[in-house]
């Protein structure tokens, strides 16, 4: 691939806050963002120089797209895999296809992490009532029965505890094809966000700690409360990770963090290919933001130091009602405020977030 410079277009697959905030870095770094997604009114939208709006099963409006880009990223891991393969025969893509279709299907990952000996929950592939009632026999109660595809925020999951009835579970999740997990009893829940480069340089940024509330992130807190070899076993299962499928990008992996006689485990929940949520305090917590490094990474860039800007920093999301504060949090000394630029503040919804730095937790 030709280098990336300044003047070049960088398109985005997706048009949701990851993308808009995306785009709002490749600007300053005087790139020109064109933005592909499917619904007329995308966050993204608002701050790129270009849009278009088109199905992903568009071929011609994607080839379209991505002949005019220097270089695609996605900020969305449902882009399906048909489109993504279109805009790769049209410019380089980076992340790759193996990256993005991996962290589409549960199983897929599944399978993938704990192929690289890394501890995941236990699982089973669930597609009828006869493949869930073994796979509850083998794991126990409670379990947790998930959609292969398309969850996120919680969706597409239910537990199953003593007494639930299996049926009601597999209808409640559509009964798609799915995966029944062992219930893992976690202390915490941590993530890694990290970016690894074209020569596979890899920048890593400290452990976030997540709490969620309805299935949804909530609070985010760096450095999270873990033991440094427990930080420093995080770091390397990222990295074995991105190294495993040659990524290129700012990535997430989830994690549980366990506590038992034994000391601290990590067991590994799910896997990002791209910007995350538990990220944006890097905003005004790292010295280099997961939205820019994500942009110089795809760009072939060199990458930025990941060095936390203050002893504690934390990262509250703005969940529907809760982005009427604006007035209060821009007034509030300290506090950067970012907002997504969606109309309804839908419950559940994510509308904004804000981050704080401060000297202790
Ligand atoms: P996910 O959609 O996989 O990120 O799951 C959403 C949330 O459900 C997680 O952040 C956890 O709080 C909880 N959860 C998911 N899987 C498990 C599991 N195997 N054991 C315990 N809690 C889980």
């Amino acid at each position: 691939m030709s280098p990336v410079a300044p003047g070049d277009v960088l398109g985005i697959l997706g048009g949701g806050q990851l993308g808009r905030m995306i785009a709002v870095e490749a600007a300053r770094l005087g790139l020109v963002v064109h933005v592909y997604n499917d619904a007329p009114a995308s966050p993204a939208f608002d701050v790129a120089a270009r849009a278009t709006t088109a199905d992903f099963a568009d071929g011609e409006a994607l080839a379209e797209f991505a002949r005019h880009c220097a270089v695609v990223t996605y900020e969305f891991e449902n882009v399906p895999v048909s489109a993504a393969e279109t805009v790769a025969r049209w410019a380089p893509l980076r992340p790759g296809l193996a990256a993005l279709a991996t962290a589409q299907d549960r199983l897929a990952e599944k399978r993938f992490v704990a192929g690289l000996g890394i501890p995941v929950a236990p699982f089973r592939a669930v597609d009828d009532a006869a493949s869930l009632a073994a796979a509850l026999a083998a794991l126990g109660r409670p379990a947790i029965l998930k959609t292969r595809r398309f969850g996120y925020d919680g969706k597409g999951q239910v537990v199953i505890r003593e007494g639930d009835d299996p049926a009601a579970a597999l209808a409640a999740i559509g009964a798609a094809p799915a995966i029944l997990e062992g219930f893992v009893p976690f202390a915490a829940e941590v993530s890694v966000v990290a970016a690894r480069a074209p020569d596979g340089g890899l920048a890593v940024y400290d452990l976030c700690e997540n709490r969620h509330e309805g299935g949804i992130l909530a609070r985010t807190t760096v450095p999270a409360a873990a033991a440094p070899e427990t930080e420093a076993a995080a770091r390397e299962i990222a990295a074995r990770i991105a190294t495993a499928l040659d990524y290129v990008g700012v990535f997430a992996v989830e994690m549980f963090l366990v506590r038992d006689a034994d000391g601290e485990h990590l067991v590994v929940n799910e896997m990002a290919p791209r910007v995350h949520n538990s990220g944006h305090w890097t905003d005004i917590g790292a010295a280099t933001s997961q939205f820019e490094q994500h942009v110089r990474a795809v760009c072939g860039w060199p990458l930025g130091p990941t060095t936390r800007r203050a002893p504690v920093a934390t990262m509250d999301n703005l969940i529907g009602a809760d982005a009427g504060a604006w007035r209060t949090l821009l007034a509030e000394e300290g506090a950067r405020l970012t907002l997504y630029g969606k109309g309804e503040a839908r419950a559940g919804r994510k509308m904004g977030h804000v981050t704080r730095l401060s000297e202790k937790r």
